[in-house]
């Protein structure tokens, strides 16, 4: 391991040479974790490699249709065959996350592998001591333009595929709200039309991942706005808090969560929005906030988290009104901030 990692330059003269590798990204993954991962998988098959695609935990059905999908490994389900494939892996690409926790029970296998670790990453404060290559860039828009960027830098622009094309677009459309954060720059416009040159139906991929709800999902939604949000005026906050008997109730499945904390945003006032469900092992938390309130130093400072500007999440350990509670204290703490935001 390395105190800084080397680039992933140094790696293009040998990237055809045959390996076993490996591709990893953070857990419950969201449609740029995914993405970005099945989209580098689509493009290392092409060289011959053997690659295998290793998910911390289960993931999101309305990820499953991508390109590859069929074949990656849960490491909670598929543990024996998952720790095989790393344990012989020559090459470990860690995409979209920043932290080694990031990858929870697997953090402990990763951590011993001898093989060469890479990184590719858009998140704040990466822990580039724990690999070799890698490319952390919080600039960009998705880790999925990242992968875009690595496959034309090293010089393979003809091996995109339709196939890549359908799981970058899935990464960065869903990382930039559908091109609307402003993240999204001219050069994430102009990967999008050298993606389309692939035949590639974006809108096809939109339907894939927005349209695929059971009515269940929107039924808890309608709860939960009416029942579970608390407006924090005086904060320019709302917050979302989600006992462990909705999510029975309304059985409420891996991926159904993923938007609601955008839904508070849309009030008019509100700068900060939070999400905090009890999911029986540990109390997760999202945030999004709009302009000049920094949720990544929030969720490190509150919630043993982190993330981006205007999106991080976190996890506590302690009971669901304990955290609530900390959140309480934790807007009145940034009361002059949260009034000040533009
Ligand atoms: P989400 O709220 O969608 O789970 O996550 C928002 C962003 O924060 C994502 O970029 C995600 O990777 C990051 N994030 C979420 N939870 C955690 C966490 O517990 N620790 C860290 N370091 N980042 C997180
Ligand atoms: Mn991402």
């Amino acid at each position: 391991m390395q105190p800084f990692m080397k680039p992933v330059s140094d790696l293009f003269p040998i990237l055809s040479e045959p390996r076993n590798i490996v591709i990893t990204f953070h857990q419950k993954p969201d449609g740029d974790a995914m993405g970005s991962g099945l989209g580098l998988y689509n493009f290392l098959i092409q060289f011959g490699h053997q690659v295998t695609v290793v998910s911390p935990t289960n993931w999101a059905s309305f990820l499953s249709w991508m390109p590859g999908a069929p074949k990656v490994l849960d490491f909670e389900m598929q543990n024996a065959k998952a720790i095989t494939a790393l344990n012989n892996a020559n090459w470990l690409f860690c995409l979209d996350f920043n932290t080694l926790s990031r990858v929870k029970k697997m953090e402990a296998v990763v951590e011993k592998l001898a093989c060469t670790k890479i990184l590719i990453d858009h998140h704040q404060q990466p822990q580039t001591e724990a690999f070799d290559f890698g490319i952390s860039n919080t600039g960009k828009s998705s880790t999925a333009e990242m992968v875009y960027d690595f496959i034309i830098a090293s010089g393979h622009d003809a091996m995109i595929n339709k196939e890549i094309a359908e799981c970058l677009y899935a990464g960065v459309m869903t990382d930039t709200g559908s091109f609307r954060f402003k993240s999204t720059t001219a050069d994430v416009h102009k990967m999008v039309a050298r993606l389309k040159e692939t035949q590639m139906d974006h809108s096809q991929v939109h339907e894939n991942l927005f349209d695929n709800f059971q009515e269940g999902r929107f039924r808890f939604f309608g709860h939960v706005l009416l029942n579970c949000m608390q407006v924090f005026y005086e904060y320019n906050t709302a917050l979302i808090v989600i006992p462990q008997k909705d999510l029975i109730k309304f059985n409420v499945k891996t991926g159904d969560t993923e938007g609601l904390v955008n839904f508070p945003l849309s009030i008019k006032g509100i700068k900060l929005a939070a999400v905090i469900i009890d999911r029986g092992d540990e109390r997760k938390s999202s945030f999004r906030s709009k302009g000049g309130f920094d949720v990544n130093t929030f969720a490190r400072t509150y919630f043993n988290g982190g993330g981006h500007f205007n999106a991080a999440g976190g996890k506590n350990a302690e009971p669901l009104e304990e955290v609530v509670a900390k959140f309480k204290k934790a807007i009145e703490d940034n009361k002059i901030a949260l009034n000040e935001v533009i």
